[in-house]
Parts: C-alpha cells; sequence; structure tokens
C-alpha cells in the first residue's frame, strides 16, 4: 500500500521545470496520487502532467483571479471525482529593497502567494468539507521566519508570513470538518527561482549560513510535502515544518 493509493491532489505552479511543485507532484504520483497540475500556461502544465503518466491533468488556472480558482476546483472534481489534498505551491520573488517596493510590486508578489493561496483553498473547501477530509500544505519560506534574503524582497517575507497566519487560521477553522492545513518553509533550495543569481561569493555567503553545508533539493521539500498530505501526519495541524538544512539554528 503507497502513502497516497487512490488519493486526487491538485497541485498549484507545479509546470515549472526544475520547481518544488514539480518535485511534488512526482513524488505523490509515485506513491499513488492522482495528480492535477495547475499553472499559468495550459500546454505547460498539461505537458508537465503528461510527464507523470496516464491519468493525471494539467489546467490552467492564475491563482490571483478567483473565478479561475473556482473552475479549476471544478474541473478536477468533474474529471477525477474528489480533492483529497491541495498544495497552494505558485509564488514569485522580487529581490528589492524596501524603499524600491512600488504598489505594483506589492500586489504582484502578495497576490500569487497570500492571496493566491487563500483563493484556491476557498475553492476547495467546500469539496474537501463535503468528504469530511483533506490535507491543505501551503508553501511558505525561510524569508517569513528571518525577514528577506537574497532572492525575495521585504514584501515577499510579509507575503510568506501571512501565509503562515492563513494556515493556522484554516488549521483551527477547518479542524472540525476533518481538514488539516499546515506549511512548510523551505530555506534555500536549487530551483528556477535561484537559478544563476548568485555570484561566487554570494553563493559562499548562502552555503556559509547553512550548517548541512548544502543548498536543498527540491527533492527535500517534496518529501516533507508529501508527510503532510499522507496520514502519516494525521494529527499534524496548523504547524510549519522548516526544510532549510539547519538555516535557524
Ligand atoms: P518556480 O519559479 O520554479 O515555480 C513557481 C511556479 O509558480 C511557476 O511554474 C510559475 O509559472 C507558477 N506561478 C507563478 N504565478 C502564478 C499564478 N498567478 N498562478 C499559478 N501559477 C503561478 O519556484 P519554486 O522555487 O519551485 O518555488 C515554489 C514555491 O516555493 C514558491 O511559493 C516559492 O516562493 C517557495 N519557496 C522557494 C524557495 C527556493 O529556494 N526555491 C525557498 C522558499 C520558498
Amino acid at each position: 500500500m503507497k502513502l497516497l493509493d487512490g488519493k486526487i491532489a491538485i497541485i498549484t505552479g507545479a509546470a515549472s521545470p526544475r520547481g518544488l511543485g514539480k518535485a511534488t507532484a512526482h513524488l505523490f504520483a509515485e506513491h499513488g496520487a492522482t495528480v492535477a497540475i495547475l499553472d499559468l500556461d495550459a500546454d505547460h502544465a498539461a505537458a508537465a502532467a503528461a510527464d507523470l503518466g496516464a491519468g493525471h491533468i494539467g489546467l490552467a488556472c492564475d491563482v490571483t483571479n478567483k473565478d479561475d480558482c473556482i473552475a479549476a476546483a471544478t474541473a478536477v472534481v468533474a474529471a477525477l471525482g474528489r480533492i483529497d489534498i491541495l498544495v497552494n505551491n505558485a509564488g514569485i520573488t522580487q529581490p528589492l529593497k524596501l524603499m524600491d517596493i512600488a504598489p505594483e510590486n506589492y500586489e504582484a508578489v502578495t497576490d500569487v502567494s497570500l492571496r493566491g493561496t487563500l483563493y484556491m483553498s476557498q475553492a476547495c473547501i467546500p469539496t474537501l468539507r463535503a468528504q469530511k477530509s483533506g490535507s491543505i500544505v501551503n508553501m511558505s519560506s525561510v524569508s517569513a521566519q528571518r525577514g528577506g534574503g537574497i532572492f525575495g524582497g521585504p514584501h515577499y517575507s510579509a507575503a510568506k508570513a501571512g501565509v503562515l497566519g492563513l494556515t493556522k487560521a484554516m488549521a483551527r477553522e477547518l479542524a472540525p470538518d476533518g481538514i488539516r492545513s499546515n506549511a512548510i518553509c523551505p530555506g534555500f533550495i536549487a530551483t528556477d527561482i535561484t537559478a544563476g543569481k548568485l555570484t561566487p561569493e554570494m553563493k559562499a555567503q548562502v552555503l556559509d549560513g547553512i550548517p548541512m553545508g548544502r543548498a536543498g533539493e527540491a527533492s527535500d521539500v517534496a518529501g516533507c510535502a508529501l508527510f503532510l498530505a499522507s496520514e502519516l501526519s494525521a494529527y499534524v495541524t496548523g504547524s510549519e515544518i522548516d526544510v532549510n538544512g539547519g538555516s535557524l539554528i
């Protein structure tokens, strides 16, 4: 018996070729889940789903648009019958300093991570409530915990800290319905968000702050998502799990 046998999982922002969402989708599929990949571009989402094998689906969905989220959740239920797991993974970064954040920067970054997590959760919750079960996994960041970093600006830290608050509020409100809500705080993970953006000096500085002495892999985060999505974490809700090689020690 695999950990996610028969489960239906939605993962947002999972079409990125080296991303955390894609690694999570592959691990979930290996463990028996049928996965719906949601991303901005329909063709990319469909290709990423095809890459998982037969039966998985890819749909266009801009998580900042509530109608898109509702349409995607409705399409998943129509195609796959139910929703058991939602991974709110879509996110963007902007390496800006505090005083350089313009209104449009603030909106773009908070819209994808925070508004998107709220809207996509709202779109799935009626189905999860009707089933009296479900696991919501939200992608926050070490930036929420220590404020900023090389890649995300202060608005990114604020958005990801908002994700932590939303995770706990959802956990409290949804627990009586049998729905769990948890967050993952990845540290420095090698993906397209971080690729090619570091000088050798910056990389040395980042690695110096990681007791385990290496950047994380997307699979490190996927493993944590699998734990939170599965019954292994049946009594875990409202938690935030650090996947950062010890960066906060
Ligand atoms: P990535 O850039 O590889 O993937 C992000 C995906 O989100 C892309 O496929 C993109 O098309 C999609 N996306 C962007 N806006 C969207 C929208 N409005 N609607 C739907 N999809 C949208 O990023 P990643 O490194 O895989 O990061 C995944 C998540 O993990 C993000 O939330 C990120 O903030 C978070 N995170 C990453 C790191 C890291 O080091 N890579 C660290 C901490 C947190």
